[in-house]
Order: C-alpha cells, then sequence, then structure tokens
C-alpha cells in the first residue's frame, strides 16, 4: 500500500473544449491529474478570470 501523499499539483496544460476547460496538472511524485471546469456560468458568486493591466 502507498502512503498518503500530499500531491503538490502543477498545472501542466489546459485545454479549450466546447463544454469547458481540462486542465491537466502533474504531481511530482509522477501522479496526473485532470480538472475539468465547465462553462456553465455559476449563479452566484462569480469571479472573472480576466486579468487586470496595472496601468503606469
Ligand atoms: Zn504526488
Amino acid at each position: 500500500m502507498q502512503t498518503s501523499h500530499r500531491h503538490h499539483w502543477t498545472e501542466v496544460s489546459r485545454h479549450p473544449t466546447s463544454e469547458g476547460v481540462v486542465r491537466y496538472q502533474r504531481c511530482a511524485c509522477g501522479r496526473w491529474h485532470m480538472v475539468a471546469t465547465p462553462l456553465v456560468a455559476d449563479p452566484i458568486g462569480v469571479s472573472a478570470t480576466v486579468p487586470v493591466t496595472p496601468r503606469p
């Protein structure tokens, strides 16, 4: 049995699909983690991911 290991996910790539964004993350131990983020609008608490460009 493997001992519990706290994975530290590092995003490797992301792929936009028709249903959302699929992100592939990898841990230092070699494990992969796939995260699917649906494009369905969250009714509450939506935070835009638009980067804020600071003005000089
Ligand atoms: Zn790990």
